[in-house]
């Protein structure tokens, strides 16, 4: 088991945004987002994160400018594990110990 999914299972335990924390009450339309976009050969086996749409938008757009618009497309799948990182970075982390 790669060593961001045990933080991954920590962050789908709630149904939250996992940057901000907010519910679906709080933040209405939580979308699952593909950790590693689709777009580039993601699957759900890389694992998904809730995000609130304000993150979601966010997130895409800081991809789209520090990963995409900078890489030709036939690499941008040797970035996956980078961009895991780096979205699992941007998490608050679940576990309060
Ligand atoms: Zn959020």
């Amino acid at each position: 088991m790669k060593k961001y999914k045990e933080k991954l299972d920590k962050l789908n335990e709630t149904r939250t945004c996992s940057f901000c924390k907010k519910n679906e009450e709080e933040t209405p339309g939580l979308i699952e987002h593909h950790l590693v976009p689709k777009s580039i050969g993601g699957t759900d086996e890389d694992g998904r994160i809730l995000l609130c749409k304000n993150h979601h938008e966010r997130l895409y757009r800081q991809m789209v400018s520090k990963i995409f618009y900078f890489i030709p497309r036939e690499k941008q799948q040797s970035c996956r594990d980078w961009i895991i990182d780096w979205t699992m970075a941007q998490t608050k982390n679940g576990n309060k110990k």
